[in-house]
């Protein structure tokens, strides 16, 4: 690479508080961030903001890694933690107040507060921005504690958000807003320009609610001097009743779809494509395609709205495109949790069959253990609908006729099952539907279910004829 494209590279980040678990919202900012960089061949980094001690730790830090990896999300350079910086931005701190750029404010932080509470919305006067040098001093030999505020000069500042277009705002709507606080640590808006600056970010895309806050940042950056990156800001995520994505819709954090029996590569194509016209014709994309097709240009500048029920028909689109294999370990995680396989029992042909025979109809990869209980487990109970639809007087006898002609069989594969029972049928004078229904409820408890003649050939015949025997034993 040439000198002068070296600064073209796209560089974008991801940055998110460590404050909570990565939500829906969170993990779409960071779906757009990196599918940005993976299309245009620059680079997606990840910045962990956790300046605000008391309400970040670790546990939270590491889950939201595991969930972004989990979404398939890879970050090309090393983690930036801000809580290993303090130094720099102190340091930064300092050097804009040398410039004159910046200056400290010995204010009552107390008074402050209860300035705020008083105010509809809050300025700070500017008191201390006229302090004479000789104050100053004065007030730093007292050991008076300090912020710093940044001087924002009158004016208008302005950038075109590569979603939302053009924004104007004039900075009587902003006052000297603090960059450092009297403990010493930065704010939000300082740390972010810091580091924006030093991991040579070239685009910011992140929520919208974070658009009162660029205004803050393009002044910070004019006051380092340095490029303004292009700001990309995403609309709100909504729930399917217009509100506010939050608990109120049922779960928000992507821990819980993984829980939940959700692909990573449904919720990753979900949330890539809500709010924008990337998929207008085929929906079902994986991150290749989506890369492909990605521009943020696409991002519509409405509301996003989630509709779980769109992403559960996205889910089983995406299971039903895999291949047993590909679904081999989850799936095997999940019969486990449901207490169906044991820890380290492995059964890998029987379990392959089975996913097989079921993918092309679960919704949810739990779905597999919740529907498919009947191939580790002899039914419990019968479905009473099905039983009501399907099962008469005769049945009994009907089955009792169709266990003999089974146990008859030499080869046990789904053909000879289905031939015995359609012969069994003929013999008896009676529509095939009249055994098959019943052999059904008999073998999976349940009305409905993947190629009966299949299961029944996975099941073998001995958990055949002993599930035929006990319902009839039942129900006689
Ligand atoms: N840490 C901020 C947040 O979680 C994001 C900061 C930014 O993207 O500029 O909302």
């Amino acid at each position: 690479m040439q000198a002068g494209q070296m600064d073209k590279e796209v560089r974008v980040r991801f940055a998110p508080s460590p404050t909570g678990v990565l939500h829906l919202g969170g993990a779409r900012t960071a779906i757009h961030n990196w599918l940005f960089a993976r299309s245009k061949g620059g680079k997606f980094l990840l910045r962990i903001e956790d300046t605000d001690v008391a309400r970040s730790n670790r546990a939270t830090v590491s889950q939201i890694i595991d969930s972004l990896r989990w979404l398939g999300l890879n970050w090309d350079e090393k983690i930036v933690f801000q809580s290993e910086r303090l130094d720099i931005y102190r340091k930064k701190a300092e050097e804009l107040i040398e410039k004159g750029l910046a200056y400290r404010c010995f204010c009552d932080v107390k008074e402050i507060e209860e300035a705020k509470k008083d105010a509809k919305s809050y300025k700070y006067s500017g008191k201390c921005r006229n302090l004479t040098p000789e104050e100053v001093r004065r007030n730093l030999r007292n050991g008076k504690p300090y912020a710093v505020r940044i001087k924002i000069d009158p004016g208008k500042i302005s950038w075109k958000d590569l979603i939302y277009g053009e924004i104007e705002v004039d900075t009587e709507e902003l006052d000297d807003f603090i960059i450092l606080r009297s403990n010493g640590m930065p704010t939000y808006h300082f740390a972010v320009v810091v580091d924006d600056i030093y991991m040579k970010i070239t685009h910011v895309i992140r929520g919208e609610d974070h658009i009162p806050n660029t205004p803050k940042h393009i002044v910070l950056y004019k006051a380092f001097n340095q490029r303004v990156p292009k700001f990309a800001h995403l609309p709100l995520l909504l729930g399917v009743d217009g509100k506010r994505l939050s608990k109120r819709h049922g779960a928000t954090g992507v821990d819980e779809y993984r829980e939940m029996g959700f692909l990573p590569e449904a919720v990753f194509n979900y949330l890539a494509i809500i709010g924008t016209s990337i998929s207008a014709d085929n929906q079902i994309l994986t991150a290749e395609e989506l890369i492909n097709r990605y521009n943020v240009k696409k991002v519509a500048r409405k509301s996003a709205v989630f509709d779980v029920k769109k992403l559960e028909w996205m889910n089983k689109k995406h299971i039903s495109k895999k291949s047993a294999e590909e679904l081999y370990n989850v799936v095997v995680q999940i019969f486990q949790r449901y207490e169906l396989l044991k820890a380290g029992e492995v059964r890998k042909d029987y379990i392959l069959n089975i996913i097989n025979l079921m993918k092309g109809r679960v919704v949810k990869l739990t779905d597999f253990a919740k529907w498919g209980k009947y191939f580790f487990l002899d039914p419990a109970d019968y479905d009473s609908d099905a039983l009501s639809k399907y099962w008469d007087d005769k049945t009994c006898e009907f089955l009792k006729v169709l266990k003999q002609a089974l146990k008859e069989l030499q080869k046990f594969d789904s053909g000879s099952i289905e031939g015995a029972l359609r012969k069994t049928a003929e013999r008896l004078g009676i529509k095939a539907a009249q055994l098959i229904h019943p052999f059904r409820i008999a073998l999976t408890g349940l009305g409905v279910s993947p190629d009966i003649f299949e299961i029944a050939s996975l099941l073998k015949k001995e958990a055949v004829l002993r599930r035929l025997d006990n319902i009839i034993n039942f129900y006689s």
